[in-house]
C-alpha cells in the first residue's frame, strides 16, 4: 500500500493520481549520481564558456584592431595598449608598450 506524498490518503499501488487530491503519485524516480554529476558540470560548463565568450567579444575586436594598425604601420594608442595589457594579454600589452620605444 502506498499514500499520496501530497495528501497522505491511502492510494491503489496502481493508481497514477490521487483518488483525492489527483496529485500525481507515480514513482519519482530519483536522479542518479552520475546525472547529478552531470548536471554540476553542465552548469560548470556553461560558466566557463561564459568566462571564454564574453571577454571574447572584446579580445577578437581588439586583437584584429592591432593586427590593422600593425599591417598599416599607425600606432595604436597608449589607452588600447593598456587595455590589451589587463583584457586580452599581458605579454602583448607589454609588448605593445615597450616596442613603441624599439621603433
Ligand atoms: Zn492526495
Amino acid at each position: 500500500m502506498k499514500y499520496c506524498s501530497n495528501c497522505g490518503k491511502e492510494l491503489d499501488d496502481n493508481a497514477s493520481f490521487c483518488s483525492s487530491c489527483g496529485a500525481p503519485c507515480g514513482e519519482v524516480k530519483k536522479p542518479g549520481t552520475l546525472k547529478v554529476i552531470a548536471e554540476i558540470f553542465m552548469v560548470l560548463g556553461c560558466i566557463a564558456s561564459g568566462w571564454a565568450l564574453i571577454p571574447l567579444c572584446w579580445t577578437i575586436p581588439m586583437t584584429v584592431k592591432y593586427f590593422k594598425s600593425v599591417k598599416e604601420g599607425r600606432d595604436v594608442s597608449t589607452g588600447f595598449k593598456v587595455c590589451s595589457l589587463i583584457f586580452v594579454n599581458l605579454i602583448a600589452g607589454i609588448l605593445m608598450l615597450v616596442g613603441d620605444d624599439m621603433d
